[in-house]
């Protein structure tokens, strides 16, 4: 079954990923723009930074300041690889850093005044 671009309208392979006339991504098969390595990489430097900021808040809770930071590490440490957004991933590294010891901070205080 053949497959046509959806920029230039040229017949090309079904499963492509980039049109062999004019080079640019075409969809794949379940209608999603496929997604490079490169772009996965600058997804998880955005994400980075998004969990880094929500943990700004979250860290009053600890338990969710945990998941938030947590998220946060693991996207930063791919998202270090990106060129584009280099810069939001160590924010968001850092900011994760600095709320998840809010965190715990916070939940050794909890812990403190439960037992006083
Ligand atoms: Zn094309």
């Amino acid at each position: 079954m053949a497959k046509f671009c959806t920029n230039c309208g040229k017949e090309i392979d079904e499963n492509a990923v980039i049109c062999v006339h004019c080079g640019v991504q075409v969809k794949a098969n379940n209608g999603n723009v496929t997604m490079s390595e490169e772009d996965i990489i600058d997804k998880k430097a955005k994400n980075a930074l998004t969990f880094g900021l929500i943990s700004i808040v979250a860290w009053i809770i600890p338990i969710i300041g945990y998941v938030m930071t947590i998220l946060g590490f693991v996207n930063a440490s791919k998202g270090m690889k990106s060129e584009k957004y280099k810069g939001r991933a160590i924010a968001g590294l850092v900011l994760s850093i600095i709320f998840f010891l809010a965190s715990l901070c916070n939940s050794i205080l909890g812990v403190i005044s439960t037992l006083s």
